[in-house]
């Protein structure tokens, strides 16, 4: 078994934690002070994606995208989460479920949003609907040849900067037929509700929208009606291990980040690194690093080039999100206890990684319902999905 990346998976880790050094992290502080970057620098950033090709990773090259697979995205994803202020939000990739839509969908939303002129954004959660989309309540009536949407969405994330939406909505307002609609934001019924504050800085915004009897289109429908919870579980399977990656490497420059710190500081004539209480922290958040790290690039690779079937990948991404994000909450807590009263700082990286993490925890399906996920997994098919390697034979 020859765990080592081989050159071109290196060489890619490497562009993605030079893009990360040299275009992301010097964004942080600015986009920290001012809550977002100004026009000047998000059109910088913009054509620093395209110059690097880092635009659309997941999609595939007639796509316009850059055909990486998941152990690919996953390689140049956990360098970009090295960045705070989730700069790594900055190059964009597209929703997964786009690439299922026809020929005449991929042309207006798709391959416009793979070279950055559309930029999309997926509303599922509502005020009532949140771990539980069954319950949404945004619903899409048959009218003459077209369709009429109506509802709320909530924590659209990028709303502010998306033209046109993935909508989960309940087709003929049946729970049954659960749907993926794509709205444009200049839709006459669009309407922006507001814009609240989060606990992060986030380099975009998560805004609430109201779609009031918006007049769509019949082939506003991606994939098939009924189809939704498909659609979005691909999205949801994507974003998983995507966090996964991030989790990680924003705990690798955490770690790094305390090391040197503990190495510097002095207090009671020593550095505090020669203080067991805080080498055993640095200890513990590298060991759990390691393990955590392990289990995504083995999920990925696998994934990408190990034939894990659909329904085995829906059922590790839970097991790799639960772990990587709950990893990483550890680590950053320890990160900011070494860093002291400077850890507690919004100019430090670890401050903001801090406020940063915890969503990931709660987004993309919360820590309960990804083991809900596996509880459901080891009901169905055993504990072989987690237990087993996977072999040859
Ligand atoms: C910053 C941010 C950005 C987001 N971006 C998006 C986005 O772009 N698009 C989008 O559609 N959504 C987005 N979300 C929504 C996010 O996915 C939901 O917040 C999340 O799925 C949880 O739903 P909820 O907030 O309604 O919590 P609830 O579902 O109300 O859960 C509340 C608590 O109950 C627990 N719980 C619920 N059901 C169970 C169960 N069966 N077993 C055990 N415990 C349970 C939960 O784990 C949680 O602890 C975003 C949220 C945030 C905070």
């Amino acid at each position: 078994m020859d765990l080592r990346l081989d050159a071109d998976d290196a060489a890619l880790q490497r562009r993605a934690r030079t893009f990360t050094d040299d275009v992301l992290i010097p964004l942080e502080n600015a986009c920290e002070e001012h809550d977002g970057l100004t026009p000047d620098e998000a059109v910088a950033a913009k054509r620093a994606v395209l110059d690097s090709g880092f635009n659309a990773i997941n999609h595939a090259p007639e796509d316009g995208g850059q055909g990486l697979d998941t152990f690919q995205q996953m390689l140049v994803e956990e360098q970009w989460g090295r960045a705070t202020g989730a700069l790594w939000d900055i190059p964009w990739r597209p929703s997964i479920p786009l690439a299922r839509g026809t020929e005449r969908q991929k042309e207006r939303y798709l391959r416009p949003a793979a070279r950055g002129d559309r930029r999309d954004a997926y509303a599922i959660t509502e005020e009532h609907a949140g771990s539980d989309p069954s319950m949404v309540r945004t619903a899409a009536r048959r009218d003459g040849d077209g369709w009429v949407l109506d509802g709320e969405k909530w924590h659209v994330t990028s709303g502010d900067v998306a033209d046109f939406f993935l909508v989960h909505a309940h087709a003929d307002g049946d729970p049954a037929k659960p749907t993926v609609f794509l709205v444009d934001k200049d839709l006459p019924g669009v309407r922006l509700v507001r814009t609240p504050k989060y606990t992060h800085t986030f380099v975009f915004e998560h805004p609430i929208f109201a779609f009031e009897g918006v007049r769509l289109p019949e082939d506003a429908v991606l994939g098939q009606v009924g189809q939704g919870y498909e659609l979005t579980k691909d999205w949801f399977v994507e974003e998983r291990l995507m966090i996964g990656a991030r989790t990680m490497g924003a705990s690798a420059r955490a770690l790094e980040l305390s090391l040197a710190f503990a190495e510097g500081r002095e207090q009671f004539g020593r550095p505090i690194v020669e203080f067991q209480a805080v080498e055993f922290m640095l200890a513990d958040m590298a060991a759990e690093i390691m393990a955590a790290t392990s289990m995504l690039y083995r999920v990925c690779w696998m994934a990408a080039r190990g034939g894990t079937t659909r329904k085995e990948l829906h059922a590790q991404a839970s097991a790799v999100k639960l772990v990587c994000s709950e990893t990483a909450g550890r680590v950053i807590d320890s990160a900011v206890q070494i860093h002291g009263g400077r850890g507690y700082m919004r100019e430090q990286p670890v401050e903001r990684m801090w406020r940063e993490l915890r969503v990931d925890r709660i987004w993309e399906g919360t820590s309960e319902i990804q083991r809900v996920v596996i509880g459901n997994e080891l009901r169905k098919r055993g504990a072989g999905t987690y237990t087993m390697w996977p072999s040859e034979g």
